[in-house]
């Protein structure tokens, strides 16, 4: 049997969490999953990302073991991140592999024959390998010896083809509760949009399993969603401004704009790279592995990078191109300060991002009409809350069926965006549509139409005619830009369409007709006036900040400052002594706890969140002799 770094031969839940991973207290339900699944009752966990399901399923597998049931088996779809959560496990004293085809068959012979010695805790394995016959084979040996404690399904959502990572592998496990209907299970996911939660249920046949949904709110970050007006400039001064050497993720559509953005932050002196699916595997390969070791790294990316990505440092998630749905957006963004430290969810979106998600959604030829269908609702969904006025975080957790009070942590809560009635403007835009179409009997695209109701005689607008209708230069008191975003808005409210299919021409729907019989009246968000509130708080929060530091530096003192320093060059030197990344010897947040209390003993470091005892057996000591470094 394994030798875990705990007192008691029948730990509870409670000393696991203490003794190996250093932590006090359980966080939300934490307790009672991990309770039920030690009990060995079936359990379908929903958790935000960050949430901290790992330990959901590693506690249950260390007492389980400890208590004679043999190996948890945990499904996890990224092969390239195996590596580092067992090196976590390891570190913490925890025996624990994975099995994946990077293996030799001598090396995969040699964990086999462990696992029938039953000297290991946990087994990290890919769904394709759980399929193939030697793996059966293994897992029904285990079976027979009483040997196969526990099924953890991670990324359960990856099942559901309403999801938005769907993997066909995952259907097969379906075949694990048929072989061993004795064997618990647990499917864990980030994902809970209601259609996917129920979808996943029936194809992992867990509608007897145990649901826990825990609070999807994530209050350590601040979500921020602007209007495009010059992405890359807007993009540039955000990360200048507010997480100067810190580590983040910038979304884009893609590859291309994926590599002119790279290039421009490092232009601009910031350590940032590209990845997307068009660069070959080892290049991505070594840069997920450069982000993940490497301190204040910017990844540029594709929706390609990201799933389990579990570095819990990322400062800032920005998107300059808007995702296609609330789930995306929300997995997406979900990277941001998974160690409970402020973090910064950051968007840009304009007219153009509407157009382009309608448009893929139109004309996509693999997709049915019932998919299309669902997938406009879910796009409409994230332009309401784009577009919203509202508390964004009471928008996103009513969108998961949670009731929420403003945050006081949103811009829209910061700084409540003016309002302004557009009935007006809305119905002489509609009317103008209207107009034109029934004068020419065709439909006409924005920009036409913009001329028309701003009175710009253009060869188009005299060609048609259009000089001579009614609605010829009734928007003139309106810019360009505010009637931009009024169509947007009229788009988002679905009023309008954009006609992909037709040289995205302009269509009203049936919503319209109330808004032109004047029944229904139309309040918009006063975008210049909510993009200038933005500077002001945005400059005098980088006012304080004199020395650019980042947002979570910001509040140390500079004795403090100094020691953390040291301290993550130390864990920079350990984390390639042992190939690992930084995050896996110490948590920034633990680190900081350090910085912040100087403990002069190892009594007193034991008592610092993160230090479980192993690490403080291994590091303890040279922990406290950095810390006390600048002092003598
Ligand atoms: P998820 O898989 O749900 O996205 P993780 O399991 O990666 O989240 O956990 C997120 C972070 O929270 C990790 O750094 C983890 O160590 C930390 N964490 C989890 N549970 C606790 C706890 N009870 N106390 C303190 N930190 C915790
Ligand atoms: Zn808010």
């Amino acid at each position: 049997m394994s030798s875990l770094p705990i007192s008691s031969s029948q730990p509870t839940p409670l000393d696991v969490l203490g003794q190996v991973f250093g932590y006090s207290d359980f966080r939300g339900p934490q307790q009672a999953i991990v309770e039920h699944v030690v009990q060995g009752g079936d359990a379908l966990v929903l958790m935000p990302t960050g949430g901290g399901k790992s330990l959901c399923y590693q506690i249950p597998a260390i007492v389980r073991q400890q208590a004679g049931h043999g190996v948890t088996i945990v499904i996890s779809p990224l092969i390239a991140l195996m590596h580092d959560q067992v090196g976590a496990l390891t570190e913490a004293g925890v025996p624990a592999a994975f099995l994946n085809s990077t293996q030799t068959y001598e090396e995969s012979s040699a964990l086999e024959k462990q696992l029938l010695r039953n000297e290991l805790t946990l087994l990290y394995a890919a769904p394709e390998r759980i399929n193939t016959p030697r793996m059966r084979g293994l897992l029904a040996s285990l079976h027979e010896r009483g040997l196969l404690s526990l099924f953890a399904i991670d990324e359960a959502h990856c099942v559901s083809q309403w999801g938005h990572d769907f993997r066909p592998e995952y259907r097969s496990l379906s075949l694990l509760h048929e072989t061993f209907p004795d064997v618990p299970r647990m499917a864990l996911t980030a994902t809970a949009d209601h259609l996917t939660r129920q979808d996943m249920i029936e194809r992992l046949k867990l509608e007897d399993a145990r649901q826990f949904v825990s609070s999807f709110d994530r209050p350590n970050i601040r979500y921020t969603i602007v209007e495009k007006t010059d992405a890359t400039r807007q993009l540039l001064r955000f990360v200048q401004t507010e997480h100067h050497g810190e580590a983040g993720i910038v979304y884009c559509q893609s590859r291309k704009r994926v590599e002119e953005i790279a290039g421009m932050l490092e232009d601009a002196g910031i350590k940032a790279m590209a990845y997307h699916a068009g660069l070959d595997a080892k290049l991505r390969q070594q840069r997920q592995d450069r982000f993940l070791r490497e301190d204040g790294m910017v990844m540029v990316a594709t929706i390609a990078f990201g799933m389990g990505i579990d570095k819990p440092d990322v400062r800032f998630v920005a998107h300059l191109d808007m995702p296609k749905n609330i789930e995306g957006y929300y997995q997406e963004t979900g990277r941001a300060g998974r160690d409970g430290l402020p973090a910064d969810a950051w968007m840009v979106y304009g007219l153009q991002d509407v157009v382009n998600q309608r448009r893929m959604i139109d004309t996509s030829e693999v997709a049915s009409e019932e998919f299309k269908a669902v997938m406009r609702g879910k796009l409409d969904a994230l332009l309401t809350l784009a577009e919203g006025t509202r508390c964004r975080r009471v928008s996103l957790l009513g969108y998961f069926g949670e009731a929420s009070e403003p945050c006081g942590n949103c811009d829209n809560c910061l700084t409540p965006p003016a309002v302004w009635d557009a009935t007006e403007a809305a119905r002489k835009m509609l009317s103008c549509i209207y107009r034109v179409q029934q004068a020419s009997g065709i439909s006409f695209g924005a920009g036409h139409i913009m001329d028309i109701l701003r009175g710009k005689p253009t060869e188009k607008v005299v060609q048609y005619g259009h000089d001579q209708l009614s609605t010829f230069g009734i928007g003139a008191d309106l810019a360009e830009p505010q009637w931009r975003g009024v169509l947007r808005q009229l788009i988002a409210s679905n009023l309008l369409r954009v006609n992909a299919e037709a040289f995205n021409t302009l269509q009203l729907l049936p919503d319209a007709r109330g808004v032109l019989k004047g029944e229904v009246s139309v309040l918009l968000r006063q975008q210049a006036a909510s993009t200038k509130a933005e500077r002001t708080r945005r400059g005098s929060k980088s006012a304080v900040k004199t020395s650019a530091k980042g947002m979570v530096e910001a509040t140390l003192n500079a004795g403090a400052l100094e020691r953390l320093g040291r301290l993550k060059a130390w864990r920079a030197e350990v984390a390639k002594e042992h190939n690992l990344p930084a995050f896996v010897i110490f948590h920034d947040a633990t680190l900081r706890a350090i910085a912040e209390q100087a403990p002069q003993t190892l009594q007193a470091l034991s008592g610092i969140s993160g230090m479980g005892v192993k690490k403080l057996a291994a590091y303890g000591a040279e922990v406290l002799r950095v810390c006390a470094q600048g002092s003598s």
